[in-house]
C-alpha cells in the first residue's frame, strides 16, 4: 500500500496545481539529479512577437499573408506570434493547404501557385535554398528566432520573434540547485545565438546550452545523461512528447499541453509558474526523508 506520507504528499502536490501521476513520480522526483529544460514555452513564456521583417520585393503585407497562412495550420508558439502580427495589421492569411510540420524546423504547405515553406536554417537548408545575402545578415547575428519564408529553392523574406524568459525560472532554477539538482541544462531546437541569450539570463553556462536539436537529438541526450543519474525532463509538449516519455520523470508544462505531452509525462504543471516546479522537488524531498 502506498504510504500516508505520499498520498498526503500528492493531494498537496494537486492542491498547488502539480498532478503526479502516482506516488512512483514523486520518489523519483526527489532522486533526480539532472534536470533537462526545453526553451521555447518551457524556460520562456512563448508569448513571442514579432520584431523585424525583412522582404526582398517589398511587399510586407503580401508577405506576412503567406506566412500566417502557413502558419495557420501550426501549434508552435512561434506560429502564434506570426498569427497576431498578421491579424494585429488587418492581413488575411493566405489559404495554404497540404500543410505538413517539419519539427523543430518549420512548416510546409501549397498555395494556388504552388510549394511553399517556413522555418529556420536547417528548413531552409532542406529546401536548397541560400539566406546568404546582404539583406539577411543582421538576422543571422540576432539573438532572437528567425523565421526563413520560400518558395521553392527561393527565399522570399524573414521575420525574427522575440521571445523573453519567463519571470519565474531564473529563481525556480536556483531553488532546484539548492534543493540538491547538481546539473541543469536547456535543450532546444532554436538557433545558438537565442539559445545562449537565454540560457546567459537563467544563470546557464554555454555548456549547459544545447541548441539546434531535433527531438530525436533531444531523446538521445536525455538518454545519456540517465546514465549517470536520474533525470527529469521538462517540456511544454511542442515537439518533446518523445523526451519526455524518455526521461526518469517528464513534466508537462501548462493546462494547455497537448494530450500526447501529458500521456508521455509522470507529472503536469498546470500553472506556467516555474516556482511550482521547485516547491513540487522541495514537496518530493520532505516526503522521501519521512518515508526513508
Ligand atoms: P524549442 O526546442 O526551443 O521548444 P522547437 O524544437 O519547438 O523549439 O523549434 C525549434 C525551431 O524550429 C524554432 O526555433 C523555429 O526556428 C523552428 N520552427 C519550429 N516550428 C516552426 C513553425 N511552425 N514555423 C517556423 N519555424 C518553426
Ligand atoms: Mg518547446
Amino acid at each position: 500500500s502506498v504510504p500516508a506520507a505520499i498520498l498526503s504528499a500528492l493531494s498537496a502536490a494537486a492542491r498547488g496545481g502539480v498532478l503526479f501521476k502516482g506516488g512512483g513520480a514523486l520518489e523519483t522526483l526527489a532522486a533526480v539529479d539532472t534536470f533537462a529544460f526545453d526553451k521555447t514555452g518551457t524556460l520562456t513564456n512563448g508569448r513571442a512577437v514579432v520584431r523585424r521583417i525583412i522582404t526582398l520585393d517589398g511587399d510586407e503585407r503580401r508577405f506576412l499573408s503567406l506566412l500566417a497562412g502557413l502558419e495557420a495550420h501550426s501549434e508552435h508558439h512561434i506560429a502564434a506570434a506570426i498569427r497576431r502580427e498578421a491579424a494585429v495589421r488587418g492581413i488575411a492569411p493566405t489559404n495554404v493547404i497540404d500543410v505538413s510540420s517539419r519539427p523543430s524546423a518549420g512548416i510546409v504547405g501549397s498555395d494556388e501557385f504552388g510549394p511553399l515553406w517556413a522555418g529556420n536554417p536547417r528548413l531552409v537548408k532542406d529546401m536548397g535554398a541560400s539566406v546568404d545575402r546582404a539583406e539577411f545578415r543582421e538576422l543571422a547575428d540576432t539573438t532572437q528566432t528567425v523565421v526563413y519564408l520560400g518558395r521553392g529553392s527561393t527565399v522570399l523574406g524573414a521575420v525574427s520573434v522575440a521571445d523573453e524568459a519567463r519571470l519565474s525560472s531564473a529563481p525556480a532554477l536556483t531553488a532546484l540547485r539548492n534543493s540538491g539538482v547538481r546539473h541543469i541544462v536547456m535543450m532546444t531546437g532554436d538557433r545558438r545565438p537565442v539559445a545562449l541569450r537565454i540560457g546567459a539570463e537563467l544563470g546557464l553556462t554555454p555548456d549547459e546550452v544545447h541548441a539546434e536539436m531535433l527531438p530525436e537529438d533531444k531523446v538521445r541526450r536525455v538518454g545519456e545523461l540517465a546514465a549517470h543519474g536520474k533525470v527529469a525532463f521538462v517540456g511544454d509538449g511542442v515537439n518533446d512528447a518523445a523526451a519526455l516519455a524518455r526521461a526518469d520523470v517528464g513534466i508537462a508544462m501548462g493546462a494547455a499541453g497537448s494530450d500526447v505531452a501529458l500521456q508521455a509525462a509522470d507529472v503536469a504543471l498546470l500553472s506556467e509558474d516555474m516556482k511550482k516546479l521547485a516547491d513540487a522537488r522541495g514537496l518530493a524531498r520532505r516526503t522521501a526523508a519521512i518515508i526513508r
